[in-house]
């Protein structure tokens, strides 16, 4: 990225700090649409922090599995009902080239991992490979699990080292990769090394990010399975089966479980909104009797790049702003004197090909709720009274999947979907399939992005930021990360404490501030302005990868 100077961000910075190196491991990334190897936020997220660091040239590879079923094709049944299909990923097909081979021992079958090498940008992202492991993300049984999580992270440790390279900082993206800690104890220990002193090291220089508080997304496995895994790996690196198990052992959850093996052996961890990390720290607290859980924060971001909407990028450039650049650099308050014509005329069309796309009235107040169907989410919270959302002079459009084996999620969605084609036809709109394209296309296409989260189940919530940056106003319960990013210049906040009072709260908003502020069009503007000028800089991805680098990367490297 240029600057006044010509250098990067990183070389101005840390230039200095030549040694760091991040190896950035997760179980999904979604860097485009057709790379389909991810579910929803995270691998998003884990998509947006590899091109952020690539931006803003942070040395750092990606690591993750390359799915050959991909994540499932959303349909719908004739019932309404949510449908899954796996659709083969050609890899040449999507720019992948394959480096080298490295081989895993799954439960006494020893495997040969292909590791197939994206750019993103300047970032490599190296993907293994093992087409019975690696048949599809999130699909089969506990010991399918385990064998992915075990490929992803001792193969991918395997990986690097078999590609000459040699990381300084493991960032821990979620605990499905945890495993990599054994195989770098193992390793550690084959050149020489106590056990001891080679769990000390990995602790300095590990990195875990937890993402969510729900208990499917902390993932745990039944003893028999980490020992008959993970024992002999672990024997290898002198961890004994019952010091293995104790690793991953929690007060309130039965068996062995990935969160606390990760904060057990990362110096560094942190929650994904500054609430997060206040709920992670309480959640995790049984781990640190008499002393309070060293988990802190860093808020998550989203890549403008990605995720600005390309005709507001370039009124931005046009007034002053430079969008592509670090938030300190970027001039961000001149987003705050952008014409109002020029702006609205921006967001009509966008409105406009979402009204298209979506059979919707393009001059209509359009709210747009799109993210998985997780029931803490309350998809059906704005429908609970449709003949109230009704009365409203507003048109919603709705996307998302249910995860595969959810029930209660694919329930919800097939309520919208009865809906959308009955009591509000024509109001209401689902949008099948939801990824990255469409997501780029509904979100700017809206006026109001609603986030209805029974808090403080949502960590952070990126489609909120996608939405403010764009100037789509949050109307959003204050959980996650609106719960530092709301003010009543940018928003509205939801404050119910059940889901009645939600739902009340809900639908007071819209009738008494969001439907009247919308028709006062140059008040509705300003807000739009101040959403952008103020949420931008602060939520963009590329702050977020700043804070790791300053607070984590160059420390851990340097052995603090
Ligand atoms: C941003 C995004 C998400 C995450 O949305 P949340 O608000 O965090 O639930 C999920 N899926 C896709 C395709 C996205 O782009």
């Amino acid at each position: 990225m240029a600057t006044t100077e010509n250098a990067t961000w990183w070389a101005r910075t840390h230039g200095a700090d030549g040694d760091v190196l991040v190896a950035y491991f997760s179980m999904e990334f979604g860097v485009e649409t057709r790379l389909a190897i991810y579910s929803g936020g995270l691998g998003v997220l884990a998509g947006d922090h590899l091109k952020a660091a690539a931006d803003l040239d942070v040395p750092l590879v990606g690591v993750g599995l390359f799915y050959r079923g991909g994540y499932f094709v959303q349909g719908v049944s004739g019932e309404g009902r949510q449908t899954e299909k796996y659709e083969e990923l050609d890899p040449e097909a999507l720019g992948l080239r394959r480096e080298v081979e490295v081989e895993v021992d799954l439960g006494g079958e020893v495997v040969t991992a292909g590791v197939w090498r994206y750019d993103v940008g300047s970032v490599p992202l190296y993907l293994l490979d093992v087409p019975w492991v690696t048949d599809a993300l999130y699909g089969g049984d506990r010991r399918h699990r385990i064998r992915q999580e075990l490929l992803l992270g001792v193969g991918g440790v395997r990986a690097l080292h078999a590609l000459g390279i040699e990381p300084s900082v493991y960032h821990v993206n979620e605990g499905h990769s945890a495993f990599l800690t054994i195989e770098r104890a193992r390793m550690l220990v084959e050149a020489g090394r106590s056990t001891e002193d080679a769990l000390e090291q990995i602790r300095h220089t590990t990195v875990f990010t937890t993402h969510t508080p729900v208990p499917a997304g902390n993932e745990v496995f039944g003893d028999d399975l980490v020992v008959r895994y993970v024992g002999s790996l672990a024997e290898s690196a002198g961890i004994s089966n019952e010091q293995l198990l104790a690793l991953g052992r929690s007060d309130d959850t039965d068996g062995f479980g990935l969160t606390p093996l990760a904060l057990r052996l990362s110096a560094h961890a942190n929650g994904v909104s500054q609430l997060h990390g206040d709920v992670a720290r309480e959640m995790w607290q049984g781990l640190w009797p008499g002393r309070e859980a060293p988990i802190d924060a860093i808020t998550n971001g989203v890549h403008l790049g990605t995720w600005l909407a390309p005709e507001l990028a370039e009124l931005l450039r046009d007034s002053g702003v430079e969008p592509d650049a670090p938030p300190a650099w970027a001039n961000w308050p001149a987003a705050r004197t952008l014409d109002s014509g020029a702006l609205w005329r921006v967001h009509a069309a966008r409105k406009q090909r979402l009204a298209e796309l979506a059979g919707l009235d393009p001059e209509r107040l359009t709210i747009g709720f799109a993210r998985r169907f997780a029931t803490y989410k309350r998809a059906g919270l704005v429908y609970s009274d449709l003949e109230r959302l009704l009365a409203l002079p507003v048109q919603v459009v709705v996307a998302g999947k249910a995860h595969p084996q959810d029930g209660p999620g694919k329930d919800v969605m097939q309520q919208i979907v009865e809906l959308s084609h009955g009591a509000a036809a024509g109001r209401l709109v689902f949008l099948e399939d939801y990824d990255i394209e469409l997501a780029q296309t509904i979100i700017p296409g809206c006026d109001i992005w609603l986030n209805t989260p029974r808090r403080p189940h949502e960590a952070s919530g990126t489609s909120g930021m996608k939405a403010a940056i764009n100037g789509v106003l949050n109307l959003s319960v204050l959980d996650g990360w609106w719960a530092e990013a709301y003010d009543s210049a940018y928003g509205w906040a939801i404050e119910g404490t059940t889901d009645e009072a939600d739902a009340t709260e809900l639908y007071k908003l819209l009738e008494q501030q969001v439907v009247p502020r919308f028709e006062a069009r140059d008040a509705w503007l300003e807000m739009m302005k101040a959403s952008i000028a103020g949420l931008a800089p602060r939520f963009s991805m590329a702050r977020t990868v700043i804070e790791y680098a300053d607070r984590y990367y160059v420390p851990a490297t340097r052995g603090a």
